[in-house]
């Protein structure tokens, strides 16, 4: 089942025509995925985490209509580069699963490029993912916001259920997963929690690294510039101390690379 967009894809010329809603895309990422990756941002995500430091587009769907065909004609203008740098492509967000045709479609053009490919996405659309989409990608960045499920609803705005779902998807396939958690002090930093999820990601078996992600500040004034009210206000970074005890749970689980 689609939730969100759905289109009709029937044939080669309907794909390339197909259009979504990008936000912006960057050239030289480096922290979202192996190597030097090129990342296509997506507007739209179906969660509402207070801490997103994209609301514009995550909350507000704010982008351009841009088509695969376009996208895929920008991407290839450094295939080759991507490739001699041993990275590739990232669809992020927003969430990739927002859009799942466009993001499919985006995929399959990569492969077709021989890029390596990854999406980036918290899971709660992970029903979007079907076989076709998964098949092309190579790598998927997981983010779980919350182990505890109430935890999890507060902090997005939605359940845990599907995102734990979707990661169980991806082990069973063998699709290789980076977990990323980001610490927020007096709300996601409940080292009982953090345990309990390190456990969960050392028995999924496909969990390649862990990136846990200290709370920053720096989407602070995007929440202000949209009127929303930022319910993190207040909230400082973790201490060194805390993200360092974070980690070293991760890596006693055995997730030897867990910084960033
Ligand atoms: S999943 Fe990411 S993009 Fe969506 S609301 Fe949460 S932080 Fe923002």
């Amino acid at each position: 089942m689609h939730m969100a967009q759905n289109f009709t894809v029937n044939s080669p010329m309907t794909i390339a025509s197909l259009t979504g809603l990008v936000h912006s895309v960057e050239s030289c990422g480096t922290v979202d995925g192996p190597g030097i990756r090129f990342i296509v941002f997506l507007a739209g995500c179906s969660l509402r985490c207070q801490y997103c430091h994209n609301p514009d587009t995550s909350f507000k769907r704010r982008g351009k209509e841009r088509s695969v065909e376009d996208m895929l004609e920008e991407i290839g203008r450094y295939a080759t580069f991507l490739k001699n740098a041993g990275g590739g492509v990232t669809i992020s967000g927003g969430d990739p699963l927002f859009q799942p045709d466009f993001t499919r479609a985006l995929l399959r053009g990569c492969k077709e490029m021989g890029l390596h490919t990854c999406i980036d996405t918290s899971g709660h659309l992970g029903c979007n993912a079907d076989d076709a989409l998964l098949a092309d990608t190579d790598l998927v960045l997981l983010d779980i916001k919350a182990w505890n499920p109430e935890q999890y609803r507060k902090v997005t705005g939605q359940p845990l259920q599907p995102t734990l779902d979707f990661a169980e998807k991806l082990a069973a396939r063998g699709i290789p997963m980076w977990l990323r958690y980001v610490l927020v002090p007096g709300l996601t930093d409940q080292l009982v929690d953090i345990t309990a999820l390190a456990r969960y990601a050392a028995g999924l078996g496909n969990v390649q690294r862990v990136d846990v992600l200290p709370f920053h500040q720096m989407g602070k004034f995007k929440w202000g510039e949209l009127e929303l009210e930022y319910p993190l206000m207040d909230v400082e970074p973790p201490e060194p101390e805390l993200t360092n005890a974070v980690r070293e749970i991760f890596r006693t689980h055995g997730f030897a690379d867990c910084t960033h």
